[in-house]
């Protein structure tokens, strides 16, 4: 089975191919949208994760007649009323850099004692502008006062997870894909994969 992802992002790819070899998944192809830079990205207008995914599966599902994959995903804090959300990428504006995101989130976070948080992943599957499969995972932890760790990208360092008593920005790859939102909507996507996509027709 060919599955085009509609995101050129190397690491979203290598990530799904990883997780179908783990839930042992066989004859999978996992490839970037072809032309996917030639086509317009369409506006991320939806209020969660799960709508902008479904949002973007369909949308680039109506260039290939093959089965697509899109995902959304961001940081939810409970003291910011779940900000920065689906906002996540571009917190401290359109041009947002990791760091600039990462200050303005301490910043807002300053007086707060609560520090809840949680990563969100959804993953949507189309075909042909039929929404086939939808999958989500999340993971708790506390935004730390201060970054901790070099590895990963975006919160991660000030993503703290207490069961491992380090923050995401401390742990390997393969350790954070064990407990993280990706991982888990990505296991659960392949669980239900493997019963075959044409069983699922959701709209
Ligand atoms: P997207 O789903 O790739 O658009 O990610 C949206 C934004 O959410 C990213 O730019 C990050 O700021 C944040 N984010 C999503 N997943 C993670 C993660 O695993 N670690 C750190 N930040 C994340």
């Amino acid at each position: 089975m060919l599955l085009y992802g509609c995101s050129s992002n190397k690491g979203k790819l290598a990530e799904f191919a990883l997780a179908a070899e783990k839930a042992g998944v066989s004859g999978i192809e996992i490839l970037p949208l072809p032309e996917l830079q030639s086509i317009e990205p369409p506006e991320e207008t939806g209020v969660t994760f799960e709508g902008n995914a479904v949002l973007k599966a369909l949308y680039y599902s109506r260039f290939t007649p093959e089965i697509v994959f899109a995902d959304d995903s961001g940081l939810e804090v409970d003291a910011l009323g779940g900000e920065p959300g689906v906002y996540s990428a571009r917190y401290a504006g359109a041009d947002a850099s990791d760091r600039s995101n990462i200050e303005l989130l301490l910043r807002n976070l300053r007086t707060s004692m609560n520090r809840h948080a949680r990563f969100v992943c959804a993953i949507a599957v189309a075909q042909g502008g039929k929404l086939r499969i939808t999958a989500g995972g999340a993971v708790e932890g506390e935004i730390l006062e201060e970054s901790r760790g070099q590895n990963g990208f975006g919160y991660d360092p000030v993503f703290f997870y207490p069961p491992l008593d380090a923050s995401f920005g401390q742990l390997s790859p393969e350790t954070k894909f064990s407990v993280s939102h990706r991982g888990t909507a990505l296991r659960s996507f392949f669980a239900k994969i493997k019963h075959g996509p044409e069983m699922h027709l959701l709209r």
